[in-house]
């Protein structure tokens, strides 16, 4: 499948990863947006939130519980962060492989668009 994050899940395109188990990785963004600015990503491809379903909800939680633990390995976990997820054309997805970005390390804005 053509697709940049499962080509980073395979290790055919270099990430900096900052967690990865069975089910999930985390790895820096290519384009931090933030200074510390992690995506955290399904092992099985998915293309988005509204790929989500009863028959894999599974994921979704198993990315949830591990985000508290990616936020203490990149030091936010005390200051803040926040966690977003952008689905499709109006929330300008460019990556169709679901994907939960975290943003820290700084005052982020009070408005989120
Ligand atoms: P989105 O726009 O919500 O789909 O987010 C996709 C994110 O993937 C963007 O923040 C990009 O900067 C990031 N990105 C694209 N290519 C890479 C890469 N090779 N390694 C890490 N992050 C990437």
């Amino acid at each position: 499948m053509d697709c940049l994050f499962c080509k980073i899940i395979n290790g055919q395109i270099p990430s900096d990863i900052v967690f990865e188990d069975e089910s999930i990785m985390a790895f820096r963004d290519i384009a931090p947006q933030a200074p510390v600015h992690v995506l955290v990503i399904p092992k099985t491809h998915l293309s988005g939130m509204n790929d989500i379903t009863d028959d894999n909800k599974e994921i979704a939680g198993l990315i949830f519980s591990k985000i508290p633990e990616i936020a203490k390995i990149t030091g936010i976990s005390e200051s803040g962060y926040r966690v977003v997820s952008n689905c499709g054309s109006d929330a300008c997805q460019s990556v169709n492989h679901l994907h939960f970005h975290i943003l820290g390390g700084k005052k982020l804005s009070e408005k989120m668009a």
